[in-house]
């Protein structure tokens, strides 16, 4: 684009959404667009998020960023998987561990050899043929570690979202985006009912031609200026609020994060390097925000390191995440709560989806209509696995968990579960986030063991199949064995290159 036609993108908020937003933008954009980002430091930010899925590591890598400075930068630490505690049950725990859960075996996934040495009393639970789960109950990681059979352990991390953001605004100034400190009282339209510019509450005006929404729950332009409205998916996931803390670090330093089972929700502990975050996110029907911040404060590893906060949400999308000439991305955009920590994923796909078809002028409807349907796709994928978490509790006595194992499930969350009980089939939908191992792990951790497998299956006499799974899980276990402990992985990736080494 010549530079007398500069485009103009204005993203409204700095929170992790709009820096992330900023990044990329100043990474990929081409010569002609101009990039401007207004927050206010008076709002803030939502001030938590600070756990991810690996797709992160691709977005840091597209952004050419060094992982040991962006963990230094961070006070980040690995991630291998989440535990899930208490949600079968009180006293069980299941992990939706990272990577490969075992191997396939000619046409046929594992979990079709795993079902029938089950049968046959042959086979163990599915944690001892996952590598990433050993390593995590560990205390391992490494984050070059192969094995035999197994090219990769994969991983996410835990990060200080108020400091990625910080470390994403320095990387984005320094590649050309403008940012504008202040606060936005309003908007005004052009003549055919486009966002035209956003009003400063001291006079200033930001004209752009293309509007990135990262206001977070205000909803700034996509909701309160253009009213797209939103789709309310509270009856499935009815908790509406949380409550976070921080709390001193112990010796406990996990490559994983842990969501543990309450009365009436649950709760995260994300280990970082300075910090533990905490939160218990819960249903207001069921329980206060005393009683709430009480069950928090009462199972924390150390000492509180400020009030508990509570933060309000409903789940659900926005009808639409691109209207007019305003994308939505972040909170804005809509929320889950953040059971399989895929909000600054969806950021992640949103940027990363926008860039595909980075708008000039005129915006081409049948491209906001694609960009649409995929992204409500894609919302509607990650409803369905977190309220499976929920549906298949075998929790007792209990009215939030009666309540959530009543639910009436969508129809497609109803068709997976039959599917895979009646069949031990599990077909994620294309582009899906959730690979069928982390379904397979949820299905299985929640209690919904499949009886059945593929009779392709019985092509391998009994000494065959348990020789296999036997190999299998020494496979993980070989892979493991190596890997150095997380904290002492960690401290020497994040060790300040010498002098002479920097120079
Ligand atoms: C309880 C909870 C736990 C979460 N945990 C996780 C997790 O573990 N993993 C994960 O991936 N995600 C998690 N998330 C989601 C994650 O926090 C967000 O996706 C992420 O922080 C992005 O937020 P945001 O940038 O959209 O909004 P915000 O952080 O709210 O930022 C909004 C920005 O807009 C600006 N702004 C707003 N109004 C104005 C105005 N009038 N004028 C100027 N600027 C304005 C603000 O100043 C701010 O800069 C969690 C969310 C919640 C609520």
């Amino acid at each position: 684009m010549p530079a007398e036609h500069t485009y103009r993108i204005v993203i409204v908020g700095g929170g992790t959404a709009g820096w992330m937003s900023a990044a990329a933008l100043a990474r990929f954009a081409p010569p002609g667009y101009a990039i401007t980002l207004v927050e206010s430091d008076a709002i803030g930010t939502v001030g938590v998020g600070e756990a991810t899925i690996p797709g992160i590591r691709h977005f840091n890598e597209a952004l050419d960023i060094d992982e040991a400075e962006f963990l230094r930068a961070t006070k980040g630490s690995f991630k291998l998987g989440i535990e899930f505690c208490g949600w079968k049950a009180d006293g069980h725990s299941y992990m939706h561990a990272f990577g490969t859960v075992g191997r396939q075996l000619g046409v046929l996934p594992f979990r079709h050899f795993w079902a029938r040495g089950r049968a046959l009393g042959l086979a163990k639970d599915l944690a001892y043929y996952s590598a990433n789960e050993i390593a995590a109950r560990a205390g391992r990681m490494d984050t070059t570690a192969s094995g035999p059979g197994i090219a990769e352990v994969p991983y996410a991390y835990h990060f200080d979202a108020g400091l990625y953001a910080q470390f994403l605004r320095r990387y984005s100034e320094a590649r050309g985006v403008t940012r504008l400190e202040g606060k936005i009282a309003g908007a005004t339209r052009t003549a055919d009912g486009d966002i035209a510019t956003v009003e400063l509450d001291d006079g200033r005006s930001v004209a752009g031609d293309f509007f990135v929404d990262c206001s977070g729950f205000r909803g700034l332009l996509i909701e309160q200026e253009l009213q797209t409205g939103y789709e309310d998916w509270s009856h499935w996931l009815p908790c509406n609020r949380a409550v976070a803390v921080p709390c001193e670090p112990t010796g406990n330093f996990t490559p994983y994060t842990r969501a543990t089972a309450r009365q009436a929700g649950w709760q995260w502990r994300i280990p970082l390097q300075h910090r533990i975050g905490n939160g218990h996110v819960y249903c207001s029907d069921y329980i206060s925000d005393d009683e709430a911040s009480a069950v928090l404060l009462a199972n924390l590893d150390g000492q509180p390191l400020a009030d508990p906060r509570v933060i309000e949400f409903t789940t659900g999308r926005r009808k639409a995440m691109w209207n007019r000439n305003v994308l939505a991305v972040g909170l804005s955009s809509g929320f889950m709560e953040p059971l399989e920590s895929t909000s600054i994923h969806l950021i992640q796909s949103a940027i990363t989806r926008l860039l595909t078809v980075l708008p000039g002028r005129p915006i081409d409807p049948a491209i906001v209509a694609g960009f649409n349907r995929r992204a409500a796709d894609e919302f509607e994928t990650i409803r369905d696995f977190l309220v499976l978490h929920y549906w298949a509790n075998q929790r007792g006595g209990e009215p939030f968990w009666d309540r959530m194992r009543g639910l009436e499930l969508g129809e497609t969350l109803r068709q997976r579960i039959a599917e895979f009980e009646g069949a031990n089939q599990i077909q994620p939908r294309l582009d899906e986030l959730f690979t069928e191992v982390a379904w397979l792990q949820v299905l299985v951790g929640q209690g919904l063991e499949p009886r059945c497998w593929n009779p392709i299956a019985e092509r391998y006499p009994a000494a065959e199949l348990k020789a296999f799974l036997d190999a299998v899980e020494s496979a993980a276990i070989e892979t493991v064995r190596p890997m150095p402990r997380h904290i002492d992985f960690l401290a020497r990736l994040c060790a300040e290159p010498s002098a002479e080494v920097a120079a």
